[in-house]
Parts: C-alpha cells; structure tokens; sequence
C-alpha cells in the first residue's frame, strides 16, 4: 500500500514526507514532534500519516 501523495481533506502533499517521517519514528523520535517538525499542523494531514505508518509496522511485524 502506497501513501497518497496528497491529504484527501485539505490537499497538502504528505507523500513526499512520509519516508522522512518514518526514519525518524524508528530512531526513537516521538511521532508528534517530527509531524511538527516536517510542517504538518492541520489533524487531516497527521491522520493521513499516522494512519498509514500503522499500518506499515503491522505489515512489517510480519517479515
Ligand atoms: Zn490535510
């Protein structure tokens, strides 16, 4: 599953930032400081990357 490049709600793109979100959540970052840091203030952009980092680490707990 691919993370849409954009929020469904307001149309900011979150695609490009997810990557960079997620090495930091795995160094040990909480996940609410580096959404702040990478600019995504609005709750429909830290849903649509939160949502979609849950699910990765489900599907990686597999492998
Ligand atoms: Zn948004």
């Amino acid at each position: 599953m691919i993370i849409p490049v954009r929020c469904f709600t307001c149309g900011k793109v979150v695609g490009s930032a997810y990557p960079e979100y997620v090495k930091r959540v795995k160094m040990g970052e909480e996940p609410q400081k580096v959404l702040d840091d990478l600019g995504f203030e609005r709750y429909c952009c830290r849903r649509m990357i939160v949502s979609h980092a849950d699910l990765i680490g489900e599907i990686a707990q597999l492998g």
